[in-house]
């Protein structure tokens, strides 16, 4: 006989989550006698007493919404029965910063990865290749095909070519206030530590984007076109017709790929670790189980002084009110409210309706609204202070954990935290996604075993027995980190690797096209 579990996060709630997979039928009995008055599906919420019209509904210890009509206890609280509250005011939180203990230093975990002359540390060896515009898209798949055809085999120690083609470039309007953003995604994301500071640039020659603008900045900036030269034109005089074009690519690629090469694994501290967290298809176990353990692994990663970024304003923005006492100093805090302003000025322009982020899935999954989501997706920060805020497209500067301000749309936020310097990815999921990134390993977390079992060759990681209290956060959070050390070294693949199955990164371009 199963039994019927419920899950209470905080003991103010007065729901809580139905856990068992195949869902509670009216009539069966949870917690301290409260029967249920009618079916509720796996992820969604049992009322705990009766609310009237106007009464607070909490999960988290915090007010997810208003009941909008009587909800006897024992009945099924959705999207349907309680109204949505406004966004904490930006202008009304103050900065009262949380007392943090100085935790005790994580030492002894290392991993195998490759360092950077810049300090940084890859947890794959790629050859990256850089496009200034989409109009080289073509030839860049071409060459990015021959490349592994002809000249990966002669380098072993280099694992991929990647060929990063957006939409930008040209058609844009290049010195609108905006347009920064974009540029700066695709010049940082050519310094990812995967990369090894190897930068191959594919123009074609009258775009507006030039190709220079996304070189680093303290770059030797060798000739175009020069033997040495990290750019190449397409419309450079010196070729006659497409096959010289090849040629000119395939022998700069040999340059890069002869010093890349040349790369090897060595012991590494996990303050090398730069790990980005990010959720999609998330359902109300997420914060239950998946961004919890996740979180708990945030921690001991940041223990070790390695460094761990969040990112998904609009799925942070409902719970604003408890990440502000979690930044380090008001300068930290003032970022934080600034880069929340600034996308719901952005939101504001485009109209955009409060209601559409939660998605169908995510409200099928028991996810009722936004606030619901959010406090459920800031578990995956962990508990460490917040040390820096960072605006979409920026590289992270300090060790810790950061705030990367990002749109939630997963390949969008994954483009710009490949940008800001991430070498390893923890995806949690309830519902579902083959989401995958070739740039750096993505470690999928499944919030519930039913996903698990199904997407038996898709899921990295289960933590679904979190729900039934077959392991504790804290086990699983450690089992967690160990796969993360073991992912970063190479020992290991994660299934999109084994697969091959990978997302195009998105560019969040907020600037006008012409
Ligand atoms: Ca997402």
């Amino acid at each position: 006989m199963i039994k019927n579990i419920v899950i209470k996060t905080n003991p103010n709630d007065n729901v809580a989550i139905v856990a068992n997979h195949a869902g509670l039928k009216r009539g069966a009995i949870v917690l301290t006698g409260i029967v249920l008055e009618e079916d509720i599906p796996m992820g969604h919420k049992v009322c705990l007493q009766t609310l009237n019209v106007g009464d607070a509904v909490i999960r988290y210890g915090q007010t997810i919404g208003f009941a909008n009509k009587i909800i006897e206890k024992g009945s099924w609280i959705n999207e349907s029965n309680i109204s949505l509250p406004q966004p904490p005011n930006l202008e009304e939180i103050p900065y009262l910063k949380s007392e943090f203990s100085t935790p005790k230093p994580l030492e002894g975990y290392t991993f195998k990865g490759y360092r950077n002359l810049d300090g940084s540390v890859g947890t794959k060896n790629l050859l990256g290749i850089t496009t200034s515009v989409q109009c080289v898209a073509g030839i860049t798949n071409f060459i990015e095909n021959k490349i592994r055809k002809e000249l990966l085999p002669l380098y072993p120690n280099v694992d991929e070519v990647v060929a990063f083609n957006h939409s930008y470039g040209c058609g844009i309007a290049i010195d609108a206030p905006a347009a920064i953003i974009p540029i700066r995604t695709i010049k940082h994301i050519a310094q990812n530590p995967n990369f090894g500071g190897e930068i191959m640039i594919i123009g074609l020659g009258c775009e507006k984007l030039r190709p220079e603008r996304l070189l680093p900045d303290a770059y030797n900036q060798f000739s175009i076109n020069s033997s040495q030269s990290s750019i190449l034109y397409l419309q450079d005089e010196s070729f006659e017709g497409f096959y010289e074009m090849v040629d000119g690519i395939m022998e700069m690629a040999e340059r890069h790929l002869k010093k890349l090469n040349q790369r090897k694994r060595e012991t590494c501290s996990v303050a090398d670790l730069v790990v980005g967290m990010q959720c999609g298809g998330s359902d109300a176990f997420s914060g239950l189980t998946g961004n919890p353990v996740s979180g708990f692994a945030a921690d001991l990663i940041v223990k070790a002084g390695g460094t761990v970024f969040f990112s998904e304003v609009t799925e942070v923005r409902d719970a604003v009110h408890l990440l502000v006492p979690r930044c380090e100093s008001e300068e930290v805090a003032q970022k934080l409210k600034d880069e929340m302003a600034w996308y719901d000025n952005y939101l504001n322009q485009g109209n955009a309706d409060r209601s559409a982020n939660t998605t169908p899935g995510n409200k099928g999954g028991g996810l009722s609204n936004i606030v619901e989501k959010a406090l459920g997706s800031i578990v995956k920060s962990g508990t460490s202070p917040i040390v820096d805020v960072i605006s979409p497209g920026e590289k992270i500067l300090k060790k810790g954990l950061n705030f990367v301000a990002t749109p939630a749309s997963d390949f969008v936020c994954g483009t710009l935290q490949l940008a800001a310097g991430m070498n390893m990815h923890v995806f949690i999921t309830g519902r579902g996604t083959p989401y995958g990134l070739n740039m750096v390993p993505v470690i999928k977390v499944s919030s519930n075993t039913k996903l698990a079992n199904r997407w038996h060759d898709l899921i990295d990681f289960d933590a679904g027995p979190v729900a039934f209290g077959q392991k504790t956060i804290e086990e699983m959070g450690w089992e967690l980190f160990h796969l993360i050390l073991e992912i970063a070294s190479g020992n290991k693949k994660v299934a999109t690797d084994k697969l091959g199955l990978y997302n195009d990164l998105v560019l969040f371009n907020p600037g006008p096209l012409t």
